[in-house]
């Protein structure tokens, strides 16, 4: 036990009952952080997209991050 525990930024969720023709046409994403729940998007192409930018899209509008940047 080292005492410490990573956090948990956020989860990418990929709803595995819409596994089409070997193709994700599903996914959403999970702030832990402010609670927010994103999508779900529909379609390979845009679970592709929004999969590709929401990790980095997320952070620069989560009410958390907003939070920690005022304290400090
Ligand atoms: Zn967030």
């Amino acid at each position: 036990m080292t005492g410490q525990r990573q956090e948990v930024m956020a989860a990418l969720f990929v709803d595995m009952g819409s596994y089409i023709q070997g193709r994700w046409v599903r996914a959403k994403y999970e702030c832990v952080r402010c609670q927010t729940t994103e999508g779900p998007v529909k379609g390979a192409d845009r679970v592709r997209e929004f999969v590709a930018r929401i990790r980095t899209e997320h952070p620069t509008y989560c009410i958390a991050n907003q939070q920690g940047a005022t304290a400090a």
